[in-house]
């Protein structure tokens, strides 16, 4: 059997990870140190004898004994909202623990797969973003802990490839969405539909004109499983084509919940990007992946789990407390 280490297992997109990779049958050891995640998405594989649970920060020194074929490295706050909480701790995982995954893969003669992202692109002057653009970040501005520290991933993994022949992949993640995002993360699908359920008003920030491409999940699960068995080591984009702007998808989710909520506007967040669309030509062509899931089923599917939540989880914030972590 074969044995995958997923690191940030108990978030939204490792816990779903997890699911695939069970399914495939392999063997999953997960890995969280549950700052932004939760042991609930993963319960469920808690009775099964092909699964461990390590409650670990990557940051520290990674150790997994006996053999290990493939790491997929997922662990990162990835909400805004997070990177201004826990800043210190975005960047330390982005880089110090994508370091201590490299030397675990190299040790282990593993393959790994690293979770880079389209915020690499910044506030991107190219549209629809390709894997050849080399992007446009603000370092010192609110998201540039997470977006450094996820351009420093891929260098790293990179310099691990060709200085120590690492067998390494490199996923651009475009935004994503479906059931297990965190309800007050502060992304714009839990924020709209979560508002929409507690008859709030729904929250555009700026004037909405700002494009997003929206991925459901089980097709960014699909992109990542066949690159991680390609032999593709450069960043491939996977996402959803499909670009709308804020103020559409507002207007979309206020259908979707058949509520009468109105929108209301409030400020731009500092480098918000204006737009942001993959490309996903290199996904097709090498991966032969493309997303099939419309965002109107898919919203669908988000929606039915978060009705799933009670009035008062509904009601309450789940922003942990992170003034104990530095
Ligand atoms: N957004 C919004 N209202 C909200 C939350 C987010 O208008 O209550 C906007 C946000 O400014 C951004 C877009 O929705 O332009 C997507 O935001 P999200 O945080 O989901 O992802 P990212 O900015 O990282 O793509």
């Amino acid at each position: 059997m074969q044995k995958v280490l997923i690191t940030g297992a108990a978030g939204f997109l490792g816990s779903h990870l997890c699911d695939r990779f069970i399914k495939e049958g392999f063997h999953v050891i997960a890995m969280d140190n549950l700052i932004t995640g939760d042991i609930k998405n993963i319960e469920h594989l808690f009775k099964l004898k092909q699964f461990e649970f390590y409650n670990h920060d990557v940051t520290k020194f990674v150790h997994v004994p006996g053999e290990l074929d493939y790491i997929l490295h997922f662990a990162s706050p990835a909400s805004p909202i997070d990177y201004l909480k826990i800043p210190i701790q975005t960047l330390k995982v982005g880089s110090l623990g994508t370091h201590n995954l490299l030397g675990l893969a190299k040790e282990k003669n593993a393959r790994i797969l690293i979770a880079s992202t389209s915020e690499v692109y910044g506030d991107p002057q190219v549209h629809p973003q390709n894997e050849e653009y080399y992007g446009n970040v603000n370092t010192i501005g609110p998201r540039g802990v997470y977006d450094e520290a996820k351009r420093f991933q891929e260098s790293i993994t990179m310099a691990y490839h060709t200085y120590h022949g690492v067998e390494t992949r490199i996923v651009r993640i475009f935004n994503t969405y479906g059931p297990r995002m965190r309800l007050n993360d502060g992304r714009v699908v839990p924020a709209f539909i979560g508002q929409a359920l507690r008859g709030e008003d729904l929250t555009i920030f700026g004037d909405g004109m700002q494009t997003r491409s929206f991925c459901y999940v089980d097709d960014q699960v699909e992109g990542i499983y066949k690159l991680l068995l390609s032999d593709y080591v450069y960043p491939v984009n996977i996402g959803n084509p499909d670009e709308v702007t804020i103020k559409e998808f507002a207007e979309e989710i206020v259908r979707l919940t058949e509520t009468d909520q109105k929108v209301i506007y409030k400020p731009l967040p500092v480098d918000d990007p204006l737009q942001r669309q993959p490309d996903i030509t290199k996904a097709k062509e090498i991966l032969n992946w493309e997303p099939k899931m419309g965002r109107s089923e898919g919203m669908k599917l988000t929606l039915e789990y978060f009705k799933g939540f009670s009035k008062e989880e509904l009601q309450k914030s789940d922003h942990k407390d992170f003034s104990s972590y530095s």
